[in-house]
């Protein structure tokens, strides 16, 4: 892995560049950008270069990369570097008081006790700097952001605190004004489409994910894996679509119970796949997922009056937009788009699954 390997984010890796450069590497930073943009291989490449003894030069043009022969970059490859801390919600189970709980919706006070907190205070042992990079910064509850707060006060010299955020406002005013913010931009189609198409995805499929993603590789790459190993995601979105064409209040229930079950296999599906994610994580990400797809509908409603030329998602349905269409105007298409996204901010917070499936179909249904 390298700074070259890591898709359309040069502005934010030409500012960590400068910053290294210059020697005026900040002691805490914000990635802030939508998820699956690379915040995290960025992160990555960014400790390992902090921690390297010998840092080459850059290239022609470009940032510093690490050695990859001294000692840190040999504890790095071997994943056992001791200055190196990913933070994550999960930990919570490996914490004093968090062994058998289920996993966490937010980021509880305890993992940042224990594996931030607690460990900043000792000095590095085999690089001149510690890093800690804690994901999914968004789920920091207010205690865990106060406890944060501390330390973002008056950090030891050697530390590096790099939080991964996709949505800024759910952080404090003080975390922020005491953080560099370095901001991540959405991956272009284009590059989503030729490597969901590496993954072995026909076109018209990495077309629809790669604009289902918005920008991110990473939601691209987890519908990829998905589709490529049992075809299945595709054809659902298909059945969504046209359910949405024809949804009438008198189908509603059976209709949010179909996608209950939509989400239960391809949550089965993703959990088939094997990897590290928690079962409550997969859930969830599949019934937002669901709701992703229903909102794409509306979406493409609200733009169809500007023609094809606004590339909608669904461009392979389009007899079902328009007659979608029919039924539900640009605005009320708009406003059941927000309905939407709330909705996905409910499935984050652990809101009963089917309450706030019926509530979003019965909102779109009364506003046709
Ligand atoms: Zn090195």
């Amino acid at each position: 892995m390298s700074f070259r390997e890591i898709f359309c984010q040069d502005k934010p890796i030409a500012l960590l560049a400068q910053a290294f450069a210059l020697d005026r590497v900040a002691h805490a930073t914000i990635f802030s950008g939508m998820e699956g943009v690379g915040k995290f291989k960025t992160a990555s490449e960014w400790a390992r270069l902090l921690l390297c003894h010998e840092p080459r030069a850059p290239a022609v043009q470009g940032p510093n990369e690490s050695c990859g022969r001294c000692a840190s970059c040999c504890a790095w490859e071997g994943g056992t570097h001791p200055d190196f801390h990913h933070v994550y919600k999960e930990l919570r189970q490996f914490t004093a008081d968090g062994k058998g709980k289920p996993a966490p919706v937010d980021l509880p006070i305890d993992v940042i006790r224990e594996f931030l907190i607690e460990r900043v205070a000792s000095r590095p042992t085999l690089s001149a700097r510690k890093i800690f990079v804690v994901d999914e910064a968004e789920k920091l509850n207010t205690s865990s952001q106060n406890a944060l707060l501390k330390v973002l006060e008056e950090p030891p010299g050697y530390c590096c605190i790099i939080l991964l955020c996709t949505r800024l406002e759910k952080l404090l005013p003080t975390i922020k004004s005491r953080t560099q913010v370095v901001r991540f931009g959405p991956i272009d189609e284009a590059r989503v489409v030729d490597h969901l198409r590496r993954k072995g995805l026909e076109d018209f499929k990495a077309l629809f994910f790669a604009r289902l993603a918005q920008g991110s590789l990473g939601l691209a790459d987890q519908w990829g894996a998905l589709e490529a190993a049992e075809g299945r995601l595709y054809d659902t979105k298909r059945r969504i679509v046209a359910g949405m064409a024809r949804l009438q209040l008198a189908d509603t229930l059976d209709f949010a119970g179909q996608l209950l079950d939509d989400a239960k296999a391809l949550s089965e599906s993703w959990a088939g796949l094997g990897g590290l994610t928690s079962r409550a994580d997969l859930n969830r990400r599949s019934q937002k997922t669901i709701v992703r797809i229903l909102v794409s509908s509306l979406d493409d409603v609200m733009k169809l009056p500007l023609g094809l030329d606004r590339r909608p998602v669904n461009a392979d349905q389009w007899d079902c937009i328009e007659a979608l269409a029919c039924r539900i105007g640009p605005e009320q298409a708009a406003a059941r788009i927000v309905d939407g996204y709330e909705s996905m901010q409910w499935i984050e917070a652990g809101v009963n699954d089917r309450l706030n499936l019926e509530r979003l179909l019965l909102k779109i249904v009364k506003g046709m």
